[in-house]
């Protein structure tokens, strides 16, 4: 396996840093090692070069006020925003849905057990929330919506400036877990009417543990980690400048590659999407076929456990996800495949395919191949599809 060369359609779970980002960051871990809080003149460069940081990410998001608050990644933006509102007020209703990253539903069900209300919504087949649905669920005591931008496991957009207009009109705080969409496809904030924004580093092909929480100006929220200065004094500890350095490269580098890259990666997936269903029996493709993350491939094979698949497709140097990441290992299907209304047997079946600018069609190909091949010696030893063909005849 050492010496096969590696297929990599795993990008939803993390990506490879860019060449050029890495180069961005060596400087900061050996020449420019200053502390940004220090006052001599090395020190202030680091300063103002995060500063700078800052000010084109808020340019990215086509936000006109606002700033961005650096963090050690997606889910401490995500804990950030819920936990620095709800800790505004006593009580109160926080709106999210089924089908949230567990860095949204884990912090919701911890808010919930400390007396916070929580509605989390349902999606429709295709893995959308209603915005009639956000509507309804508002109460009085509503304090915050919570709805994320892009679905990380089917790829389902949500249509965010829709549900962003509802907040407005009620005027509740609307906050977004961007993670998967932020660097893949263009977002804007101020159309969306969204007041806060997660996103993370090594989904855009920046450094791992490195992100951010964008946070409209107006928006009052607790401070996450108390201590010194830093970011405003709402998230104390020294800068990670090196990876904060790396994530402005990454992010210069995806803004300006985004719609050459949207165009060839619709592309891959839709062949991707097409080959399997039209040459693979008993297959359903998970989301919405249109609203979707460019790179985004979630297929659910009857009759197959994904698990099974998987561990012949790492054999021959395919990298894919049942599900998601987070829930492999774990006996039960990922939640938002339940969520959707995936029976349990066919959830079971499921595999993501993220693809990235490095897969080609030829890789395509093989990969195809090799899942028909593999799903059809896996049926051969399934009782249940046994049972159906005899059915069937
Ligand atoms: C990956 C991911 C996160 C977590 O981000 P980390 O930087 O890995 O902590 C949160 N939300 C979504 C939708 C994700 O895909």
């Amino acid at each position: 396996m050492s010496d096969k060369q590696i297929i990599y359609m795993d990008h939803a779970a993390t990506t490879a840093t860019r060449p050029e980002v890495v180069a961005s960051m060596l400087p900061y871990f050996s020449m420019q090692y200053g502390n940004p809080s220090s006052q001599y003149i090395i020190a202030q460069k680091n300063r103002s070069a995060i500063e700078e940081c800052r000010r084109k990410i808020v340019n990215s998001l086509n936000a006109k006020t606002g700033n961005i608050y650096f963090t050690a990644g997606g889910t401490e933006a995500d804990n950030w925003a819920l936990k620095g509102i709800a800790c505004l007020y006593e009580r109160g209703h926080i709106i999210t849905s089924k089908i949230e990253h567990h860095a949204i539903i884990h912090t919701c069900d911890y808010l919930k057990k400390h007396g916070y209300d929580i509605t989390y919504l349902d999606a429709d087949e295709n893995g959308i929330i209603r915005p009639e649905k956000v509507k309804s669920a508002i109460r009085k005591d509503t304090i915050l919506i919570s709805i994320m931008y892009a679905n990380n496991e089917i790829g389902t957009i949500q249509p965010i400036k829709e549900i962003g207009e509802i907040a407005r009109r009620y005027n509740i705080l609307f906050h977004t877990d961007a993670v998967q969409a932020y660097g893949q496809i263009p977002i804007d904030v101020d159309e969306c009417n969204i007041a806060m924004l997660s996103a993370s580093g090594h989904k855009l092909r920046g450094p791992k543990g490195i992100g951010f929480l964008y946070i409209r100006k107006g928006v009052n929220i607790e401070s996450f980690i108390h201590g010194g200065a830093q970011e405003e004094g709402l998230r104390a500890g020294t800068e990670n400048v090196p990876a904060i350095i790396g994530l402005s490269k990454a992010v210069d580098v995806s803004f300006n590659t985004m719609q050459e890259r949207i165009k060839q990666e619709v592309k891959l997936r839709d062949y991707m999407i097409e080959r399997i269903i039209n040459e693979i029996p008993y297959v359903r493709l998970n989301g919405h076929r249109i609203r979707r993350l460019p790179n985004n491939v979630n297929v659910s094979f009857q009759f197959v456990q994904g698990e099974s698949l998987l561990v012949m497709l790492d054999m021959d140097g395919i990298c894919a996800s049942a599900g998601s990441a987070c829930t492999s290992g774990l006996a039960s299907p990922s939640h938002v495949l339940l969520a959707i209304g995936l029976p349990y047997d066919i959830a079971y079946g499921t595999i993501r395919f993220t693809l990235g600018y490095e897969n080609t069609l030829s890789q395509i190909d093989y990969v195809v191949d090799r899942i028909k091949m593999h799903v059809a010696k896996l049926r051969e030893k399934s009782p249940q599809y046994e049972d159906f063909i005899k059915g069937n005849t």
